[in-house]
C-alpha cells in the first residue's frame, strides 16, 4: 500500500460508547492517535474522521452502537468514518458487507488497528481488508489519558476466561490476558508523578488476574502497589464474588489508600439461576460475604449488578433475588434485562421469560433500592469526608467532587459550595445535604477525615 505523506494536524472526533473498559480503549486510540500527529477535538463538524468506538455486549448496546454511526453518516456524508469497538470486534465481516457507506472498521483484540485504519483513511488511501493481526499481553494496554480530573482508569487485565452463560464478552475480547504486576505499578506512578490520584483498577474480574499465568495475583498487585510512595486512592472495579480474594481485606486495612468500595456483581440471588448463568454462588454465600467485608472494614461500601429475566427465572427465584436485595441492602446497584446473544450458551436455554416481564422485574429492582441507597447517602450528612474535586460549575461559587462511596461515572456526586479549588485535588468536606443521589458540602475545618 502506498502511503500518502501525512499532511499537519488531521482532526478528529471519538464517539465512545460502552463500558469504563471501552473508555480506556478510547483513551489508548487517543494516545495512538495524537502520537501519529492526529488532533482530537470535541465536535463531530470540526473533524476530518469520526471514530465511533461501539460496545457490542448486549442487542440494545448493539442497537445504538449502528443507529449513532449510520445518524452520523447521514448527518456528516463528507466526513471519513470508521466503526470501531467491540462490535466490529464481533461482526467484523458481517458489518463490512451490510454497512458499506461506512469507509473503514477497526476491532479493538489490537488498537493499533484502529490507528492505521484511521491514518489510511486520512491520506485517501483505501484501508486494507485482509485478516487482522491479533497481539496479546501488556503492549496494547495503555492510557496515558486522565478520564477524569486528577482519575484515571488502570487496565490490568483484557478479555475474561469465566464464560458465563449469557456473557459475550469471552467471545469478543478473547481469554484473559493479564499485564505484569511491573508494568501496572510503573503506570501508576508515572501517572501519580503527573497529578493523578486516583486509580480505578479495571479488568472483567480483578480477582482473577494473574490466573493466565497459574494462580491469581491480584493480592501480590496490591501488595506492590502497597509499597509506592504518594497520597492516592486505589479503587477496584468488578470483583468476581464466587472467587473473592480475602486476603486483600488485610492489606486494604494496613493502607488506608485501598478505599473500601467494592464492585461485587451478583447477578442473581437464586442458586438455579446462578448456576444455570455459570456461576457456583447463592444468596445466602453473597450475604455471608458482605457481612463479612463490613464487619472487618466497618466504612466499606458495595455496589452490584442484578441481572433479572433469565431463562428459567420462577416468580420464586425472583421473590429469592428481592429478599436478598432487602437483606444485603447494597449501597449502589444497576440492574439489567437478560439480553439472548447468539454464541453465548444461554442462547440456547429453553423456558424464556417474557420481556414485559424482565421489564417489570428490573423495575421493581430498581422501584425498592431508591430509599435503600438513599438512607446509605442520608447516614453521611454531618460526616466529614475526602473528597476529589472534579470540576468547577460555570458562572458559579461551587464545585463538584465524589467521595471514596462514589465511583467515577455511575454513583452521585459532591457539590461542594465553595470556590476557588483546583479540579485534581484532594479537599476536606463536611456533608451537609443529601439531593436524590447526589450530597452537598463545605469544606471542613477541621482534619478528621472519614
Ligand atoms: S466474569 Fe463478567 S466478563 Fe467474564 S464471562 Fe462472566 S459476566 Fe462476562
Amino acid at each position: 500500500m502506498v502511503k500518502t505523506p501525512m499532511p499537519e494536524f488531521y482532526k478528529y472526533y471519538i464517539e465512545n460508547l460502552g463500558c469504563a473498559k471501552n473508555q480506556v480503549d478510547a483513551e489508548t486510540i487517543i494516545t495512538l492517535l495524537s502520537e501519529s500527529g492526529c488532533a482530537r477535538v470535541i465536535e463531530a463538524d470540526q473533524a476530518d474522521l469520526i471514530i465511533v468506538n461501539s460496545c457490542g455486549f448486549i442487542e440494545k448496546a448493539k442497537r445504538e452502537s449502528i443507529t449513532t454511526t449510520l445518524y452520523l453518516r447521514e448527518k456528516y456524508p463528507g466526513k471519513k468514518i470508521i466503526l470501531a469497538g467491540c462490535l466490529t470486534e464481533r461482526y467484523f465481516d458481517q458489518l463490512r458487507k451490510e454497512m458499506a457507506e461506512i469507509d473503514g472498521f477497526a476491532g479493538n483484540s489490537d488498537l493499533n488497528e484502529v490507528k492505521e485504519v484511521s491514518l489510511a483513511l486520512l491520506r485517501g488511501d483505501k484501508p486494507s481488508r485482509d485478516k487482522r493481526k491479533i497481539k496479546s499481553g501488556n503492549e496494547v494496554i495503555r492510557n496515558d489519558f486522565l478520564s477524569f480530573p486528577g482519575s484515571a482508569y488502570i487496565k490490568i487485565a483484557e478479555g475474561c476466561s469465566n464464560y458465563c452463560s449469557y456473557c459475550s464478552i469471552p467471545y469478543i475480547r478473547g481469554k484473559l490476558v493479564s499485564r505484569t504486576i511491573r508494568s501496572i505499578r510503573e503506570e501508576i506512578e508515572t501517572l501519580h508523578r503527573k497529578g493523578i490520584v486516583e486509580f480505578n483498577l479495571i479488568a472483567q474480574d480483578l480477582g482473577a488476574f494473574g490466573a493466565d499465568r497459574g494462580k491469581p495475583e491480584i493480592v501480590d498487585l496490591f501488595a506492590a502497589i502497597s509499597e509506592l510512595k504518594g497520597n492516592f486512592w486505589i479503587r477496584a472495579l468488578y470483583i468476581h464474588p464466587d472467587h473473592f480474594p480475602w486476603p486483600v481485606l488485610e492489606i486494604m486495612k494496613k493502607d488506608r489508600r485501598f478505599i473500601p468500595y467494592f464492585d461485587l456483581p451478583f447477578q442473581h440471588a437464586s442458586k438455579s439461576v446462578l448456576l444455570n448463568m455459570g456461576r457456583k454462588g447463592s444468596g445466602e454465600e453473597y450475604l455471608e460475604l458482605t457481612g463479612r467485608i463490613r464487619s472487618e472494614i466497618p466504612a466499606s461500601v458495595i455496589r452490584s449488578t442484578f441481572l433479572v429475566g433469565f431463562p428459567g427465572e420462577t416468580d420464586w427465584d425472583f421473590s429469592e433475588l428481592l429478599e436478598f436485595q432487602m437483606k444485603a441492602r447494597l449501597n449502589w446497584l444497576g440492574v439489567f434485562e437478560y439480553s439472548r446473544e447468539e454464541g453465548t450458551r444461554a442462547y440456547q436455554l429453553k423456558s424464556r421469560v417474557a420481556r414485559r416481564v424482565a421489564r417489570e422485574r428490573r423495575e421493581e429492582i430498581e422501584k425498592r433500592q431508591v430509599p435503600i441507597t438513599e438512607v446509605f447517602l442520608e447516614n453521611m450528612i454531618g460526616k466529614n469526608c475526602r473528597v476529589l474535586v472534579e470540576e468547577k460549575v460555570e458562572g458559579e461559587k461551587f464545585h463538584i467532587g465524589r467521595c471514596f462511596y462514589q465511583a467515577p461515572e455511575v454513583d452521585g456526586l459532591v457539590v461542594i459550595n465553595a470556590d476557588g479549588l483546583e479540579a485534581g485535588q484532594f479537599v476536606q468536606c463536611r456533608i451537609t445535604r443529601r439531593n436524590g443521589f447526589d450530597l452537598e458540602a463545605v469544606l471542613a475545618e477541621d482534619e478528621d477525615l472519614s
